[in-house]
């Protein structure tokens, strides 16, 4: 409702035509891959398909063998003592009063049982309230909970959830500062859940820093307005930390990197050091579930939770927040640097090492710059680094670099000097 028209027309654009070669990946360790052919590529598309760690981290692969060992079958209705390990571990580290956990496999589900949890706290309400641009899964529910990206033909039968307006530093939906922009959406916002949507709200449910929808960092106030909006008008708030959790941003969660805690907080990808977890943290306050109300066959599967004890106490030990802190402070100069030099770099954005810069072909209008982007990814294949892939994710014109976190500072240092001969080589070459 209150997009811009510029920003409507980007947005609308039809999907890129461009099919990238998929690379027959064999291995994977540390801050590598390899495909079939031998060849080997620094991930800097590490955290996107789940690992904080570098990949086959050796204390992750060896608790989960030693797991499978002992047993292998996820029961909900069961305790096992790596279950009971694990849920301390995460009770330790939550954001403020979050003692409560619940486990899955997929974050798009870790984002529906936020839902249900919200539900049952507030019976009388069903609807949910999400950000313009949030993404919180492919599940039918979460789908609905997003925005309505080009491989998302499901919107129409999603109920409940209301998509409301939030501030853009880099591209102001509301033609504003950032700080105007923000108390506007404050305002929008709270007038939302006051008139409520179609009956009152239960929650309000946002990505601290919107992963998919464009890497979107919000103002400060932003972050506390909501906060105080959602204590004032008996709302919950759940943070979907399925992207920035497990020190990403150099603190363990966002929200401590924010200094505001939410009542629920969704968790996935990095969690499991490569296997398949998710979950959400909640409030010891909150109801819980009764027995029988959450019961997914492989929510609780052991060698998941093994790799992801293995995984939180590997972070722990190798100092990784602080790791990350360092990278993002180092690549947040490098990149500044390089955009005095590299026209196409339109904005830089990376708190911690939750690294992206927005490609645009003139800095005046922000035409995102697509086909440039596409190059950047198809170029640093062939010189052995993989950036993040962004054609579906925000305007389409976004490079992502989010390594391990325990990347080492060379091999950092080698992905942006490819990235910046990359640039310099479209930018002479483009059409
Ligand atoms: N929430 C956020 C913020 C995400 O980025 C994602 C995945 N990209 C999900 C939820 C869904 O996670 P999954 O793919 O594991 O279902």
């Amino acid at each position: 409702m209150l997009e811009t028209v510029s920003q409507t027309r980007f947005r609308s654009e039809p999907k890129a035509e461009v099919k990238n070669k998929k690379i027959n990946l064999v291995k994977a360790r540390g801050s590598f891959v390899y495909d079939d052919a031998g060849r080997e590529y620094i991930d800097c598309t590490a955290q996107a398909w789940s690992n904080n760690l570098g990949a086959n981290d050796p204390r992750v692969v060896e608790a989960a063998i030693a797991q499978i060992h002992d047993i292998m079958h996820a029961r909900p209705n069961f305790d096992t003592p790596i279950l009971r390990k694990l849920t301390a571990k995460l009770g330790e580290i939550a954001p403020g009063r979050q003692r409560q956990v619940g486990y899955c496999l997929h974050g798009s589900l870790g984002s529906e049982m936020a839902m249900k949890l919200a539900f049952k706290n507030r019976p009388q309400a069903r609807n949910i309230i999400t950000l313009q641009d949030g993404y919180h899964g492919r599940s039918l529910a979460t789908l609905g909970a997003s925005w309505p990206h080009p491989n998302n033909p499901f919107l129409p039968i999603q109920p409940r959830v209301t998509r409301v307006p939030h501030p853009d530093p880099y591209r102001p939906r509301l033609g504003m500062d950032p700080e105007a922009e923000s108390a506007l959406c404050l305002e929008l916002l709270e007038d939302t859940i006051r008139k409520g949507v179609d009956g009152p709200v239960a929650a309000v449910m946002m990505e601290p820093i919107q992963g998919n929808g464009g890497h979107i960092e919000f103002p400060r106030s932003f972050y506390k307005g909501v906060r105080e909006i959602c204590d004032r008008q008996g709302v919950l708030l759940i943070f979907d930390e399925v992207q920035t959790g497990f020190g990403r941003l150099g603190t363990m969660w966002a929200s401590q990197y924010y200094d505001v805690v939410p009542d629920i907080t969704v968790f996935g990808k990095g969690i499991g050091g490569g296997f398949p977890l998710a979950g959400i943290l909640a409030d010891e306050g909150l109801a819980w579930f009764e027995e029988g109300e959450e019961a997914l066959t492989f929510g609780q599967f052991p060698p998941s939770l093994a790799a992801a004890l293995a995984t939180i106490e590997a972070i722990e030990a190798d100092g990784l927040c602080e790791k990350a802190a360092g990278h993002g402070v180092y690549a947040t100069e490098r990149l500044k640097e390089m955009q005095t030099r590299r026209k196409l770099i339109g904005d830089v954005r990376c708190p911690g090492l939750f690294v992206a810069i927005e490609l645009v072909r003139d800095r005046i209008t922000k035409e995102p710059a697509r086909w440039e982007s596409q190059e950047v990814y198809r170029r640093g294949v062939e010189k052995g680094v993989l950036f993040g892939e962004s054609r579906y994710l925000g305007l389409g014109n976004l490079i992502k670099i989010k390594p391990p976190l325990d990347i080492s500072r060379e091999l950092l240092e080698r992905s942006l000097d490819v990235l910046d001969e990359v640039l310099g080589d479209i930018e002479e070459s483009r059409p």
